[in-house]
């Protein structure tokens, strides 16, 4: 353990996108790598409480920790980077942070004061911020946003004033900014960082590391203008150049060749330990060796949004490490036509989770052609409901249906669950979280596991209907995990075909680049078999 606390703020200026869970995640690595306890945390300005009641749309996959948080997606990057589980306080908004303001202030905590953004507001920015380094000896908090944001001031503000709850000198300020590159010149430009460092030392925190995200190597020149107008030292300006579409866990990597762990131990004054970056060197490596390019098609309805499917994305991708095959992601909009079509050439197909009745008919389609013409399967959550809703109507129940899209099915083969019908917030109401899954032996689930008991997360309402489970089975479908405290089914799967294993968790959210996940890669193995097997017809 280092002696205090120490804690490393990261903002992100000029423009948003800019890869800061990534960043934050990488440079937690670092410091994990050289043996500290790190702590994540981070901060989204936005009302909503949580983003659990939020569009994809808006703001991509929703990421759920193990003790059942709907969390920011950069939590999955924190995770996935860390291999440890965050929990509930790892993430807070604005809007968590003044709903129990104003709930304090109702109860009279406020003694008759006036309650104001300073101090009211921001001590209780500080008191998360402290929490989140409790027993860690680094705490890295993330604050969403671009510098500049209205509602990020009071962050902003709070980690200004944090540097009085301990010392200067355990405190780095990390700023991530935007170095374009503009083409007509043929030149990356410094400016918006100048500036953006210049809007921050007007709040009042003097950015002791600069991040520069660019598409082109920095000059020494530039580093240099950088550090000049940004008031650093020269070597605190670190390039961070993109990866693009490519392997985001090269990152870390990146950033020790530019000495950011140094420079931090150097900043905190404390002895470097020993690095051991062995382990991601060697998976870096190896997930760059492939021996095949599989596609493997992901169907639902936000598949323009590029970070709606991201934890599936990565998953994916940590399956090369297990199988050596390389998967390129098809999106299928299931609100299109020629859904068949789209499956050409296509080795394995996945139906994500996802919420409400548009997009349904396309997926059941998908899992129709998947279950027909043997393509390898996975079915997530909603994925999984529509998989079997659609085998109830093949297997001749026309009627039936989810009651999240018709309550008033004759055959609700998913529905409702009794303890659940009072419920009337939205929010964190759903089944959340990390539950037990008991895997029936001699299945393709048990091959894939090897172990007899799984936990995995959960995000839904609607449970498939157990007074179904006979007549599913008599029609070919296997119940192989179950969980054992309610009896609920938690893993479907079909005798009759190559691997067609549909589950009401969320697997996607326990991958992890050091860890792949054990269905994923089952799923992925048997798309292979499916191609190599075509090649020999
Ligand atoms: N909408 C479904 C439910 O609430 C599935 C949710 C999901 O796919 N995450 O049960």
């Amino acid at each position: 353990m280092v002696k205090k606390t120490k804690y490393i703020f990261v903002t992100g200026g000029v423009v948003s996108s800019l890869g800061k869970g990534i960043t934050s995640a990488s440079v937690g690595a670092l410091l994990k790598a050289r043996g500290l306890k790190v702590g994540m945390l981070k901060i989204d300005p936005y009302l909503n409480v949580d983003p659990g009641t939020m569009s994809p749309y808006q703001h991509g996959e929703v990421f759920v920790t193990e003790d059942g948080a709907e969390t920011d997606l950069d939590l999955g990057h924190y995770e996935r980077f860390l291999n440890e589980n965050l929990n509930k306080s790892s993430n807070v908004t604005a809007g968590e942070i003044y709903d129990e303001l104003i709930r304090r202030e109702r109860k009279g905590e406020y003694l008759g004061k006036t309650v104001q953004v300073v101090p009211h507001l921001t001590d209780l920015i500080k008191a998360k911020i402290k929490k989140a380094g409790r027993n860690k000896d680094v705490a890295i908090v993330e604050i969403g946003g671009t510098v500049g944001d209205i509602e990020g001031l009071p962050f902003l503000e709070a980690i200004r004033q944090f540097k009085y709850e301990t010392e200067r000198k355990n405190i780095l300020y990390m700023h991530i900014s935007l170095v374009p590159y503009i083409k007509a010149a043929d030149e990356i430009k410094t400016k918006p960082t100048q500036h953006s460092a210049i809007k921050l030392r007007e709040i009042g925190i003097d950015p002791d590391i600069i991040i520069c995200r660019t598409e082109k190597h920095l000059t020494s020149g530039q580093r240099e203008k950088i550090a000049l107008f940004c008031d650093v030292p020269k070597d605190a300006v670190i390039e961070e150049i993109d990866v693009g579409e490519g392997n985001i866990y090269k990152v870390p990597l990146l950033l020790h060749r530019e000495k950011l762990d140094r420079l931090i131990f150097r900043h905190f004054s404390v002895l470097p330990r020993r690095q051991n970056l062995k382990k991601w060197e060697t998976l870096v490596r190896k997930s760059e060796k492939f021996s095949q390019v599989l596609n493997i098609a992901v169907a639902g309805k936000y598949t323009f949004v590029r970070d709606a499917y991201k934890s599936i994305k990565e998953a994916l991708f940590h399956a090369t490490l297990a199988t050596r095959v390389k998967v390129r992601v098809r999106y299928i909009d299931t609100e299109k036509r020629n859904l068949a079509d789209q499956l050409n050439g296509v080795s394995g197909v996945i139906v994500p989770g996802g919420f409400g009745e548009r997009g349904t008919r396309g997926k059941m389609k998908i899992c129709a052609l998947a279950r027909k013409k043997e393509i390898p399967f996975l079915g997530i959550c909603l994925g999984m409901q529509l998989s079997l809703v659609e085998m109830a109507r093949a297997f001749g129940l026309k009627q039936a249906d989810s009651q999240e899209f018709n309550p008033a099915t004759p055959h609700p083969v998913i529905a409702f669950l009794p303890e659940q019908k009072k419920i009337e917030n939205k929010g964190g109401t759903m089944r959340l979280g990390g539950f037990a899954c008991k895997i029936i032996p001699g299945t393709k689930a048990a091959e894939a596991y090897g172990k007899s008991v799984v936990f995995e997360r959960h995000r839904h309402r609607y449970e498939f209907n157990n007074d179904y489970r006979e007549f599913f089975e008599r029609n070919g479908v296997i119940f192989s995990g179950i969980n054992p405290e309610r009896n609920l089914v938690e893993i479907a799967e079909l005798k009759n075909h190559p691997w067609f294993v549909a589950v009401q968790f969320h697997p996607e959210f326990k991958s992890r680049f050091f860890e792949p996940h054990p269905l994923f890669s089952a799923f992925v193995s048997a798309a292979k078999s499916r191609k190599t097997k075509a090649g020999r017809r």
